[in-house]
């Protein structure tokens, strides 16, 4: 099961964003630039520039996640987000000795396909395992001769194996990240991937991001979510013409 932490973030983020606002805007001086800003006069500037399409000043505030109990699937798809930083739990350094793995609901929801696919889960972790004795096994015979002694050799042998090991491991492996977007990178990904149209795991993870960041940002990510909650659907043909009730699930969790 995912989970989604909030780890750290820009301190007064809607703030920071309303004084780089500001200063594209006003002569105060960059002493003054905070004078006065009100939390109405902060919803205000975070408004307008929403309305605008003034997102650079967005760029200001970050979010760092941590996120746990999702796929290498989910790994591939989340970092074809360039306009972010991440740091992903290593298969070259860490072995996945008896490894984790997320079972599709659809899957799961099938007792015949929940078999097939632990079966597979099960067999892949043996064939890792033996990959990586056999694999160990040379390297270790190959160090030993080359002069180094046997805790080093055995260290050493047992990363090179699971380098290559590793690759027989599927794509339902588990890993955990930690990555951070800035807000206005934040806003991309969440119409991406709060869309019904991105695959359930990252859309999950999609959506408590999303509420995350709404407690602490309420008005900066106040229309933030699929492009539908904030006009007509950008899918074409492949919509799932559901608009209102995903209106009315963002409005839960906080949308306007
Ligand atoms: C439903 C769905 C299906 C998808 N299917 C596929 C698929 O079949 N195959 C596939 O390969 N990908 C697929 N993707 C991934 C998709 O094409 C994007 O790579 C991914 O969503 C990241 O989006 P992004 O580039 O906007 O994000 P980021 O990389 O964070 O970029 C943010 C924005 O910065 C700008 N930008 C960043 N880099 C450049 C650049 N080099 N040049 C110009 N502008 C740039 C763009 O405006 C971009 O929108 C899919 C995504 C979704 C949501």
């Amino acid at each position: 099961m995912a989970k989604v932490t909030l780890i750290a973030y820009t301190p007064n983020p809607e703030k920071v964003i309303a004084q780089a606002a500001r200063l594209c805007y006003s002569p105060a001086s960059i002493e003054n630039i905070a004078d006065g800003l009100t939390d109405e006069k902060i919803a205000s500037f975070v408004d307008m520039l929403a309305e605008i399409g003034h997102e650079s000043p967005i760029e200001h505030a970050s979010f760092t996640f941590g996120i746990e109990g999702v796929s290498r699937s989910l790994l591939a798809q989340i970092t074809r987000h360039r306009i972010a930083s991440y740091s992903v739990q290593s298969q070259r350094y860490v072995t996945e000795a008896h490894f984790e793995y997320v079972v599709p609901p659809e899957i799961d929801a099938i007792p015949e396909a929940r078999a097939e696919f632990l079966a597979a889960m099960e067999e892949d972790q043996l064939h890792y395992e033996k990959l990586t004795a056999l694999l160990k096994e040379k390297h270790k015979n190959a160090l030993l001769q080359s002069g180094k002694d046997e805790k080093t050799a055995d260290r050493s042998a047992q990363k090179m194996a699971i380098e290559d090991a590793r690759f027989v491991l599927p794509n339902a492996c588990d890993t955990k990240m930690i990555c951070t977007f800035n807000a206005r990178s934040l806003f991309n990904f969440f119409s991406h991937r709060c869309c019904n149209r991105a695959q359930w795991e990252i859309r999950e993870v999609a959506i408590e991001m999303l509420r995350l960041v709404r407690e602490v940002a309420p008005n900066l990510f106040r229309y933030s979510g699929p492009p539908c909650l904030r006009g007509a659907c950008t899918e074409g043909k492949m919509s799932c013409g559901k608009r209102n009730e995903v209106r009315d699930f963002f409005k839960e969790i906080g949308a306007d």
